[in-house]
């Protein structure tokens, strides 16, 4: 152990790992494209787009030239009473590319305040009409976030349970995949039946952390439209399915309905600098329009709408609206679609799913699907010792590269994968 990771391991707490179980954590130096460069020498494959931020490859110069230009104008200014043109231009570039209704844009810092921001709002604009609409409905199995709202809102798991306690109470229906729509949304119509549900909050056709669950637009669409018939507030939570990673700008883009909140974060800024967006409707807004002080949305944090984290998500919405992208976006989910076909029925696989850019393959193992699943303990080094990040969910591995990934690049990883199939380590 050289010095450094002595470090690290002496003073630094690293997210989602257990002290005892992980090994030393592996030193980056510099990053391009795809490709992660350790100090030692080797280049990593980023397959899982360093937790499905990045868009247009590691340290891409277009971003980096606008957050240091923005570095030396202006890196920060209090944003209650203030305002400034990277803000300013990010918010007509969102409003561009969002559902027709989206009208307003509030910022924040990542995806769970994002999540909490679109939670408060829905909740208030009930306050601030004098109704008393407190229920919120979630799905099975949802992930939001880690902070106490997001958690709430969060199917309980070993992330959850040790705070259980603390969580509000949320009504969750079955995930509405293929097997469980009729029943879900059964489910959905009794508890909107009792007339005191405020909001609904999901993951737009896949649940992320979950193990990349997929269901469809048409059983999402009859469940947003059975809640805004109701005047129930609808969430999306857009935090990992923004930004092209589904295949369109959103996946509320595959809906008729259209959300009255979204949540955003993550691939906002391409990945290079932390940011979170929450955007809602005209008609929440204007239950925020009133004399009443009282009634003013008091939320804020210190680096809200930071300049140079605006100029980054700028810089990389030029990059994701320009042809290149969409092309890109087409031959990711081409590529991921005839592999999808080619290992499908494999004896070891009990489930492949695709959509746009991403492809998840669920193993089959003695134990349940789960994050704990101890099949993780195998496929996570099998592929790091190849110079492939692949960080799978439990016995789900799961490929969702940077947008810049080249064909020959996915079929090196593919055929990793089917090396991993055939080998031993899954009898
Ligand atoms: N919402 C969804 C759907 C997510 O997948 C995540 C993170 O994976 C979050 C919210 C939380 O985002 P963050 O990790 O930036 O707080």
């Amino acid at each position: 152990m050289d010095d450094s990771q002595k470090n690290d391991r002496e003073l630094i707490w690293h997210p989602f790992t257990s002290f005892t179980e992980t090994p030393d954590p592996i030193f980056i130096d510099s990053a391009e494209g795809i490709y992660l460069h350790t100090t030692d020498g080797r280049r990593i494959i980023d397959a899982v787009s360093s937790w499905w931020v990045n868009l247009h490859g590691h340290s891409h110069p277009v971003i980096a030239a606008a957050i240091a230009h923005q570095a030396r104008t202006l890196e920060h200014v209090i944003f209650a009473g203030f305002t400034h043109e990277p803000a300013i231009t990010l918010a007509k570039n969102l409003k561009r590319i969002l559902p027709l209704n989206q009208s307003k844009i509030f910022f924040s810092d990542n995806g769970s305040t994002a999540v909490e921001v679109a939670l408060k709002m829905a909740l208030q604009y009930w306050y601030n009409l004098g109704v008393k609409k407190e229920r919120i409905i979630a799905l099975k199995g949802a992930y939001h976030g880690d902070t106490f709202g997001s958690m709430s809102v969060g199917g309980r798991s070993i992330f959850s349970d040790p705070f259980s306690g603390y969580l509000f109470n949320v009504e969750f229906i079955d995930f509405p995949d293929t097997m469980n729509a009729e029943k879900a949304i059964q489910q959905f119509r009794e508890l909107l039946a009792t007339g005191d549900i405020g909001a609904f909050i999901f993951e737009p056709l896949v649940q992320g952390a979950s193990g990349m669950r997929m269901y469809t637009p048409a059983v999402l669409d009859q469940l947003l439209s059975a809640a805004q018939e109701k005047g129930v507030i609808c969430i999306a939570d857009e935090v990992f399915t923004g930004f092209g990673r589904t295949g369109k700008m959103f996946a509320s883009h595959y809906l008729s309905a259209m959300p009255d909140i979204m949540a955003v974060s993550k691939g906002i800024t391409g990945g290079a600098m932390a940011l979170g967006v929450t955007t809602c409707s005209a008609k929440i807004v204007d239950a925020f329009r009133t004399g009443d002080f009282t009634k003013t949305f008091f939320h804020g944090h210190s680096y809200t709408a930071n300049p140079i984290a605006c100029a980054a998500a700028n810089a990389s919405f030029e990059l994701l609206t320009a042809p290149a992208c969409d092309a890109q976006l087409t031959l990711i989910a081409g590529e991921h679609l005839r592999f999808a076909s080619k290992i499908k029925g494999h004896k070891h696989i009990k489930e492949v799913r695709s959509l746009g850019t991403i492809l998840a393959i669920e193993l089959r193992t003695g134990e349940d699907t789960s994050y704990s699943n101890e099949l993780r303990k195998k496929i996570y080094p099998f592929f790091l010792d190849r110079n492939i990040l692949l960080r799978p969910l439990g016995n789900i591995i799961y490929i969702l590269p940077p947008y810049v990934i080249k064909a020959g690049e996915l079929h090196q990883i593919y055929a990793c994968i089917e090396e991993f199939l055939s080998s031993d380590l899954l009898l």
